[in-house]
């Protein structure tokens, strides 16, 4: 069975969605195996973000990660992957879908980072290389 990692991120913490966030996954049919609530080191956003490095929203998305808390959730099922950014919606949460989770709860708030709720793994690669970053 495939497995995905998700994080609610410390704008879905603060807001209380953690609960509805993960209903929708369980919903859905997805299953929830491990989930930890994280204070993540500035080491472990590196590696999470290393692609975005040296993009201008780097810094910002890196120290609002680090702002508050994290929910990280290893989520299996046939084609979770896929299925969870499905759910999640498009990064941009101004015009992420309604029905997603971006798309009914998110929007902009003006700042230099895109608070967007929540982050799912986009590949196979990607899953297997985040999940040992976050259980380990
Ligand atoms: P995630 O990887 O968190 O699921 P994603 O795959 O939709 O989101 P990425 O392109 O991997 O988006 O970007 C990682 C995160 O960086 C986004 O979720 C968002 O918080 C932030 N981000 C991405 N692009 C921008 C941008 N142009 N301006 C501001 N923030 C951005």
């Amino acid at each position: 069975v495939e497995e995905t990692l998700v994080l609610i991120k410390p704008d879905g913490v603060a807001r209380s969605l953690t609960g509805e966030i993960l209903r929708r996954i369980e919903a859905k049919g997805y299953s929830l195996v491990d989930i930890r609530l994280v204070q993540p080191d500035r080491s472990v956003l590196a590696k999470h973000y290393e692609e975005h490095e040296g993009k201008p929203f780097y810094e910002p998305l890196v120290e609002f990660m680090l702002s508050g808390p994290i929910v990280a959730i290893r989520v299996a099922g046939d084609r979770v992957i896929e299925g969870f950014r499905s759910l999640a919606g498009t990064t941009d949460p101004t015009t992420a879908a309604p029905g997603t989770i971006r798309g009914d709860f998110g929007r902009d708030w003006g700042l230099r980072v895109q608070q967007n709720l929540v982050h799912g793994s986009d590949s196979p690669e990607s899953a297997a290389r985040e999940l040992s970053l976050w259980f380990k």
